[in-house]
């Protein structure tokens, strides 16, 4: 039997197909641009003697109902998914599961339904999950069907940690509070950490860093998250790609007031044209550390802003952890740039925070462990995985299922 996981987005759908033994690969693929002339369909799988493959498909794809159409076909073209009753069950990426969600669920109407009554806390990603539940679940009848959220690792954070100092009623009556993102992926890294280090989760504090176009940081005790840098929306927090992160929301004010900007133009400022790309122009880690490498000023600025924020938001979590064990890099950016990693741990040594240069800059896909010898804190990098954490929780729920 198999499992397959889906995150569909806006204008994306990407799916995964694990074996259900072992939670092996078997394929996975990405339908980009839906809805756009330029759509293209990729699929890479393992063939039957173990060699990986590829195909491709360019026909434009008009919605996401005929995406899924499309991961069909192809997904049986490849021999790796001929009849859907192969599948012991579909996972899907759910951005915001708001307060309703704490763990993984068998999708219902009624989970459905509340899903739909958190598209004001998740405008742009939760329809579009949505979207990809609602066409599988025609396709597919009978196989159970589990919604995996982004937020439910962070349902674990203490009062104290969720609410912001405004009148109490915008948290009861709007739900204003912070939720926090990239749980899966939290989840993921701190257990392989705990794995690796071969301790109980339940002894350690971690504080894992997840570095991506989108970057966020947890503070995780005993396996449970406590804190996390993301608040209602994935605004807040670490600089990052396109977003400020972190800032005086008087700024808000002064800019409507002072160049007339409204709410919109004000969110895209804030979403789209900050962070990286607000300081220097560009939002690729990669083309920023070469052209700080060269000398580039503003480059040098927006790397240097990155880690600082990145290095604060470190202290902040072994204040709020009262130590910490190991600080895990994770994402595109946490796996990829050794500057980065190095620039996030500078100065911390009387913290008990000491990073290896040499091993810094290794490269390998597998767990690296860069502290030096003296280093009170073991600093990994683990590469993240995401849709294997939903396969699993997936897989988790099914089990259940059968038992009850
Ligand atoms: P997303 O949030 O879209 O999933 P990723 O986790 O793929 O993003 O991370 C994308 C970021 O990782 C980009 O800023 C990219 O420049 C950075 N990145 C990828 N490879 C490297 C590398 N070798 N060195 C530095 N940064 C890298």
């Amino acid at each position: 039997m198999k499992i397959l996981v889906l995150n569909s987005g806006s204008s994306s759908l990407k799916f995964q197909l694990f074996k259900k033994a072992d939670l092996s690969v078997l394929a996975s693929g990405l339908i980009e641009q839906i809805g756009d002339a330029k759509s293209a369909a990729q699929l890479s799988f393992f063939d039957s003697s173990g060699v990986e493959q590829e195909l491709k498909q360019n026909a434009p794809v008009v919605d996401h109902r005929e995406a899924i159409k499309v991961m069909a076909d192809m997904l049986r073209a490849s021999g790796t998914l001929v009849d859907t009753e192969e599948l012991a069950g579909i996972g899907h990426r759910v951005v915001h599961g708001g307060e309703s969600f704490h763990q993984p669920v068998r999708i219902d109407e009624n989970v459905i339904s509340a899903i739909e009554e958190l598209i004001p806390l998740a405008p742009l990603h939760n329809p579009a999950n949505l979207m990809g539940i609602r066409v599988t679940m025609e396709h597919v009848g009978p196989t159970p069907q589990v919604a995996v959220f982004d937020t439910a690792f962070h349902q674990s954070i203490p009062e104290h940690a969720y609410l912001y100092a405004l009148p109490y009623s915008l948290y009861e009556k709007k739900k204003v509070r912070r939720y926090g993102f990239h749980g899966t992926s939290h989840a993921y890294v701190a257990r392989q950490a705990a794995l690796y280090l071969d301790r109980p989760v339940e002894e350690l504090n971690i504080i894992t860093l997840h570095l991506g176009n989108g970057a966020s940081a947890a503070a995780i005790r005993g396996g449970k998250c406590i804190d996390t840098s993301m608040g209602m929306t994935p605004l807040e927090g670490l600089v990052m790609g396109t977003r400020s992160g972190d800032l005086d929301p008087a700024i808000l004010f002064y800019l409507s007031r002072e160049s007339g900007l409204d709410i919109d133009a004000l969110d895209t400022l804030l979403n789209k044209e900050s962070g990286l790309k607000g300081i220097c122009g560009e939002n690729d880690m990669r083309t920023i550390s070469q052209a700080a490498e060269q000398g580039d000023h503003q480059a040098k600025l927006a790397l240097t802003i990155f880690c600082y924020r990145l290095r604060k938001y470190i202290g902040a979590y072994m204040a709020a952890l009262g130590g910490v064990d190991c600080i895990v890099f994770t994402g595109g950016i946490g796996e990829n740039s050794a500057i980065v990693r190095q620039l996030s741990c500078q100065g911390m040594e009387r913290l008990g925070l000491c990073l290896d240069g040499k091993k810094n800059s290794i490269r390998q896909k597998e767990i690296l462990e860069i502290q030096a010898g003296d280093s009170q804190v073991s600093l990994l990098v683990i590469p993240t995985d995401e849709e294997h954490e939903i396969a699993s929780q997936t897989l988790q729920v099914i089990d259940e299922m059968n038992v009850s």
